[in-house]
């Protein structure tokens, strides 16, 4: 089973001509909500992809905390480690969704930024039984090196998604078993510009140094790459699809990735081609959660 400490936003979609200008009113062409944050992502993903999942989080006392943990179960993952914040909303992300496709997007973390401590405490049981900890950095870091030192500790392997892009304490990384950065990230994490083959075995090396065990790119239309602790390595070509709306691709492949690998990471290419498999379906339709396939989907030819 897959235990997730992360974020979970209300995405609130506003389709819009363009961008006004400061002082201009202008009306809304749509309106939408829908369910996001990586940690709801990736959970949905695994849930999906026939994980036992547990979620670890926060959200507001409010309409859209009470939508996301509706929304959570329908995929059955357990919620009970998601604490109700008193002081603070459910993460929301307006997306400003222009006629010209392009996307300007603002993020109220909200209650994701306020995992305490015991929270993670309370946790505790759930973490050391689990088979993997996946988590992401839409929620404090400090939480996350708490939950992978217990992790650690009880031979629980941990998954950490880079995302959004952000420098990481080394202290992390070496409590890291799995790491998943896009290419954008990487370059982050190593100041390696990841675009070619050496530039992407560089790059893996590199977080291999600094304590992580294993690596895997994530490398859009191009696949993906991976790089174990024991020296293998392997590129995965993409599949070749008509991508409609990326979104929630990364999160899929992150999520189907805790899914199938076993505990000591000795599936990693089977793991890799199924995730692999699962967001390529995922890029073919609009929104995060809606696209997210199920095993079957993923399976079917
Ligand atoms: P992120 O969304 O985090 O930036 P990527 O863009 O690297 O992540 O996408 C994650 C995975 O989704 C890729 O490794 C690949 O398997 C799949 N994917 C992304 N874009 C495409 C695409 N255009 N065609 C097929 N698969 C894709």
């Amino acid at each position: 089973n897959v235990v997730v400490l992360g974020s979970i936003n209300a995405d609130i979609i506003l389709k819009l001509a363009r961008l006004p200008k400061p002082g201009e009113t202008m009306k809304l062409q749509g309106f939408e909500t829908a369910g996001g944050g990586k940690g709801a992502n990736q959970a949905i993903a695994a849930a999906r992809s026939s994980s036992e999942v547990h979620f670890v989080g926060r959200v507001g006392a409010d309409a859209y905390g009470k939508m996301m943990c509706e929304l959570l179960q329908k995929d059955g993952i357990n919620i009970e480690h998601i604490k109700t914040d008193a002081n603070n909303p459910t993460g929301q992300a307006y997306i400003l969704l222009q006629d010209s496709g392009e996307n300007s997007i603002l993020v109220n973390s909200g209650a994701n930024v306020f995992i305490q401590e015991e929270d993670v405490k309370d946790a505790r049981y759930l973490i050391e039984k689990a088979d993997v900890i996946v988590a992401q950095f839409e929620v404090p870091i400090n939480r996350i090196i708490e939950a992978f030192k217990m992790a650690r500790a009880a031979g629980v392997s941990t998954i950490l998604n880079p995302a959004p892009a952000t420098k990481v304490p080394d202290k992390l990384l070496e409590l890291t078993d799995l790491i998943t950065p896009n290419e954008v990230e990487a370059e982050m994490l190593t100041d390696i510009h990841v675009d070619n083959p050496i530039s992407q075995r560089n790059a893996a090396r590199m977080l291999q140094a600094k304590g992580v065990k294993n690596v895997i790119l994530t490398l859009g239309s191009e696949g993906a790459y991976y790089l174990t602790e024991n020296n293998q390595e392997q590129a995965v070509p993409a599949f070749k699809v008509k991508a409609i709306d990326t979104t929630g691709a990364g999160d899929t492949f992150i999520g189907c990735l805790a899914a199938k690998l076993n505990p000591n990471f000795d599936n990693i290419s089977q793991a890799v081609h199924y995730a692999n498999k699962a967001s390529s379906l995922t890029v073919q339709k609009i929104g995060a959660i809606p696209s997210i396939p199920t095993e079957k989907e993923v399976t079917r030819r």
